[in-house]
């Protein structure tokens, strides 16, 4: 007679979108032992933390979505942060995600021994479970540069994802904005558009393409409501041309590669008359080799004339602004950092002990690589989502997460089935996907000439170099000869 399944205790470490479609996940599948743990006070993520104004996302609404929870309701082609923070709310509630969180409590500690994971918080509660799934994002940690003299600047000052509300910007306020990244391209225009006199620093300039944003009408969101089909018809539209255009002009595809730089080169052409200001904009690497932005408002917002893009580079920071290389003071009253973020602590600072005390740190010492993203050696039962080389370019990380997280789950339920106890990558496993990645990478625009946050130490790019469909397709069933197991005793 067949055995009844176990039930597995899980800690999932972050209500954000990932956290919450893991406890959706989980609970379809039967598993009901799970606690959140979130450092704040409400779910949402990064939709959370970035309220900076023109927050909004960059991938299509419908394609943002949960594949199981269409929002025919979204009020744009690109929904704004507020939105989308409130959709991910919904969720939660419909699902009843939020029975199983701990909001407030942030995890201090977690570590490995004899089957079993020890979860301490800093609410000095102690968590003991089978299962820990790491849903803590990829952009998380704000990254703050380190431009002498920033520390005596007498005026508000404050990082992009750190918004302070209670500055008040008018006519009559100096801003300064450094970075030019995704985050800096939203929230400029919307700084501009205040009438401050806004002056922005830019070492290096970045492409941009332009992608017609819009509301969509009362009358289609009628229709969506009532045509599901209608819906998933959009939402597929985007999802292939984001699969078939955008990853595969960044992945070495002849044809794509060279539309999207024609397309990016046409925008700046198009929508910046000045040639001195348009040079200034020109980057001297190729299309994609960042994070291409998908932006309509930033062009347009750097030619008004309460507008200044300086590019001398920056010497240091006064008490009252920044002295550019060229000598000259630039006089401003609030500072915005939208300098990025630290893309590669991924679960740290927590303390993460893996078996025989291996700390994280000690583990990632020489490079931060995991099987298939997820998991590592020495860390049984244990899953990393979003981790190091998921595809994350210009796609759904919804999709992302939602393909990782039925990997997962085919995994507990192996547990369940006492098919082991412990599971972890094997090191050979983690070797050959690194090295499977590397092969990969070199036809990339990653490694085609610039700086970005999609590179670790050693230059190479933490993201998936081949197809869309590749990943979901090696990702559908564990390849559990990459995995080792453990059975405990008791069932021998
Ligand atoms: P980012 O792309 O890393 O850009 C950081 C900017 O700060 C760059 O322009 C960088 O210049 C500049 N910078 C950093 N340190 C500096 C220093 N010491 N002096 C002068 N300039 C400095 O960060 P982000 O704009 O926050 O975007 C990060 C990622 O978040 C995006 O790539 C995207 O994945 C995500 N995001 C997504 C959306 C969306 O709509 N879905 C929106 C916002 C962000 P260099 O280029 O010279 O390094």
């Amino acid at each position: 007679m067949s055995q009844a399944k176990r039930n597995p205790s899980v800690v999932i470490i972050g209500a954000g979108m990932t956290g919450i479609l893991m406890t959706i996940k989980l609970r379809k599948a039967g598993i009901n032992d799970i606690i959140v743990l979130e450092k704040k006070e409400c779910v949402g993520g990064t939709w959370r933390e970035n309220t900076y104004p023109g927050a909004a996302c960059d991938v299509p609404s419908h394609m943002y979505t949960y594949s199981f929870e269409p929002n025919p309701r979204w009020s744009r082609f690109f929904a704004k942060g507020p939105e989308i923070k409130a959709y991910f709310e919904h969720v939660a509630d419909k699902y009843d995600v939020k029975r199983h969180i701990r909001f407030n409590e942030t995890v201090s500690d977690a570590r490995y021994d004899h089957g079993k994971w020890t979860v301490k918080t800093s609410q000095d509660q102690t968590y003991i479970a089978d299962f820990i799934i790491c849903a803590t994002g990829i952009l998380h940690h704000p990254k703050f540069p380190e431009i002498p003299g920033i520390e005596t600047f007498k005026g508000a000052m404050f990082h992009t994802a750190e918004w302070d509300h209670d500055v008040e910007i008018s006519e009559l306020t100096r801003v300064g904005v450094v970075g030019t990244g995704s985050t800096a391209a939203q929230a400029i225009p919307e700084l501009i558009n205040t009438g401050a006199k806004v002056s922005v620093f830019q070492r290096t300039p970045q492409w941009l393409m332009h992608i017609p944003d819009f509301a969509f009408s009362s009358s289609m969101k009628k229709m969506m409501t009532r045509y599901p089909s209608v819906t998933k018809l959009h939402r597929n539209a985007g999802k292939f041309f984001l699969e078939h255009f955008f990853t595969k002009a960044v992945t070495g595809h002849f044809l794509q590669k060279h539309l999207l730089n024609f397309l990016c080169n046409a925008n700046l052409k198009l929508s910046v008359k000045d040639k001195v200001l348009r040079k200034k904009l020109t980057p001297n690497y190729q299309v994609g080799c960042k994070r291409v932005i998908i932006n309509t408002t930033f062009y347009k917002g750097i030619q008004q004339p309460n507008a200044e893009l300086i590019t001398e580079g920056i010497e240091r920071i006064t008490e009252t602004g920044i002295i550019t290389k060229d000598g000259k003071h630039h006089d401003l009253d609030v500072l915005v950092l939208s300098t990025g973020f630290n893309a590669f602590n991924f679960m740290r600072p927590m303390n993460l002990v893996g078996r025989d005390n291996l700390h994280i740190d000690k583990a990632w010492e020489h490079k931060i690589k995991a099987y298939r993203s997820m998991m590592l050696t020495d860390y049984p039962n244990f899953f990393l989502m979003l981790g190091p080389n998921t595809p994350i370019g210009n796609f759904s990380v919804i999709a992302m997460s939602e393909v990782q997280g039925d990997y997962v789950v085919k995994m507990i339920d192996k547990w369940r089935d006492r098919e082991f106890d412990e599971c972890e990558a094997r090191q050979s496993a983690i070797d050959d996907f690194n090295a499977y990645i590397k092969a990969g990478l070199t036809g990339t625009s990653w490694v085609g000439g610039c700086q970005s946050w999609y590179l670790d130490a050693d230059g190479d790019p933490i993201l998936w170099p081949y197809t869309w469909q590749r990943w979901v397709d090696e990702m559908k069933e564990p390849q559990m000869e990459h995995i080792n197991t453990v059975q405990h005793k008791h069932h021998a």
